[in-house]
C-alpha cells in the first residue's frame, strides 16, 4: 500500500474513521466532509486507485455493499433517496486515489444531485 493512502490508513486503524460496515474485503465508514447526513464511503481494503485497477471479486464486493447498504442508510437517517456514485479518476473529481463509492442520502426539496 502507498504510504500516504488516507484510506489505506483508515483500513489500518492508523486514522480513525467512523465505521459503517467492515467484512474482510469492504469497509464502509462515515464521511469526514459530508455533503448529507449519513454520507458514506465504501472501500475495498486493497488499495487500488480506479474501478479500472480493481480486480473483479473486489469490485463485486463494493458493489454488493453498496446495494445492501444505500436503502439501509437511507432509513437510518430518513432520507427520500440517495446518490450512489463513484468518482473515477483524477480528471472526473477523484481526490483520494484509492477506490471509493460514495453513497449521499437525498431528501424531497434538498436541490437534488452534487
Ligand atoms: P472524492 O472526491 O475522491 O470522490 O471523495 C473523497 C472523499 O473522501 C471526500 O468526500 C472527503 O470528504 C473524504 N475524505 C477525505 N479524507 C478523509 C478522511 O480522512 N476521513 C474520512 N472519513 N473521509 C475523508
Ligand atoms: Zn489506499
Amino acid at each position: 500500500m502507498p504510504e500516504d493512502c488516507i484510506f489505506c490508513q483508515i483500513v489500518d486503524g492508523e486514522i480513525p474513521s467512523r465505521s459503517v460496515y467492515e467484512d474482510d474485503q469492504v469497509m464502509a465508514f462515515l464521511d469526514a466532509n459530508p455533503l448529507a447526513p449519513g454520507h458514506t464511503l465504501v472501500i475495498p481494503k486493497e488499495h487500488h486507485e480506479t474501478l479500472g485497477d480493481l480486480p473483479e471479486d473486489a469490485g463485486s464486493r463494493v458493489f454488493e455493499t453498496l446495494h445492501r447498504l444505500a436503502p439501509e442508510i437511507e432509513a437510518a437517517v430518513d432520507a427520500d433517496a440517495s446518490n450512489v456514485a463513484f468518482n473515477n479518476g483524477e480528471a472526473a473529481g477523484q481526490e483520494v486515489p484509492h477506490v471509493h463509492g460514495h453513497v449521499i442520502p437525498r431528501f424531497e426539496g434538498d436541490g437534488g444531485a452534487p
